[in-house]
């Protein structure tokens, strides 16, 4: 028998300037944890002056997360300590798994558009794998498959199944789904997730209904988290579409010691891993 999730707590994104002045609006983060676990930040880059974004992210180090960057509109160049180059622009991926130690830089470029729109999230590695070897999934637009429903949903699968379909981001140790889901006005969508599993929405553009229960229509720039019980969640559109980013993970259950761009399970790591960067052996 299914069971439909409930909707626990909903979040409105908050405006923060990160980097070297970038301005964003933040899902959530430091001060939800650990609520979303695996999940750690999810941040929203959605703005047309480049006064806003230009600055960028240079050169920081992380450890013991994965960031995830998916770019909807604009271009951002990354390089980093090992020596990658790359430009991702409107609708790749970029999942960085930094494991031990990753130095990079993550520069957003004038727009061919005007717009620079795109979200970096950050998983949690369990404390096993925090200080693997650091691995790049770069994922092109064009290799994200596209799902269509018979009720006219369509999902862009970044990770994790739906209808059969796979995204092409596997054999993460949070077992994730991410996907770019969009559903037409009047339309009734059930989406099964694993019971146990942390699931979270963040809405885009429009507005939904996100469970079965007798409540409000979400608008874009809010996080729907749903309670940990139940096997399918349950979203309803009116009388407008709405698109939104899916995603789900398996808690990992562990202590989160969060120092800026870099979260371990302990201080005593923290204060290992920033002593390092100080020294120059950070990168291993
Ligand atoms: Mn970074």
């Amino acid at each position: 028998m299914t069971r439909n999730r409930r909707v626990k707590t909903i979040f409105a994104a908050t405006p923060t300037i990160e980097g070297a002045g970038v301005h964003l609006k933040r899902a959530f983060g430091y001060h939800q944890v650990p609520q979303l676990d695996p999940f750690l930040m999810l941040d929203d880059f959605h703005t047309s002056n480049p006064d806003e974004y230009l600055a960028g992210f240079p050169w920081h180090p992380h450890r013991g997360i994965e960031t995830i960057t998916y770019i909807l509109e604009g271009l951002v160049e990354h390089g980093d300590s090992m020596g990658n180059k790359g430009v991702i622009g409107a609708g790749d991926v970029q999942w960085m798994t930094a494991g031990s130690g990753i130095i990079h830089q993550e520069m957003p470029q004038e727009s061919p558009t005007g717009t620079m729109w795109g979200f970096q999230l950050w998983a949690n590695l369990p404390a096993s794998q925090k200080m693997m070897p650091p691995r790049y999934r770069d994922v092109r637009a064009a290799d994200i498959p596209l799902v269509t429903l018979d009720n006219g949903v369509t999902a862009g699968i970044i990770s994790g199944e739906l209808n059969g379909v796979r995204g092409p981001v596997r054999e993460i140790v949070i077992d994730p789904v991410l996907m770019d889901i969009t559903m037409p006005a009047d339309t009734d969508f059930k989406m099964p997730v694993k019971d146990g599993y942390t699931v979270v929405i963040y809405v885009l553009s429009g507005t939904a209904r996100f469970d079965d229960q007798p409540g409000k229509m979400i608008a874009p720039q809010h996080a729907v988290l749903y309670g940990k019980n139940g096997d399918q969640v349950s979203i309803k559109t009116a009388d407008q579409p709405v698109r939104f980013l899916f995603l789900s993970g398996k808690p990992l259950d562990e202590p989160v010691a969060w120092g800026g761009p870099i979260v371990m399970n302990s201080q005593e790591e923290l204060r290992i891993a920033f002593e390092e960067y100080r020294q120059g052996t950070f990168v291993k």
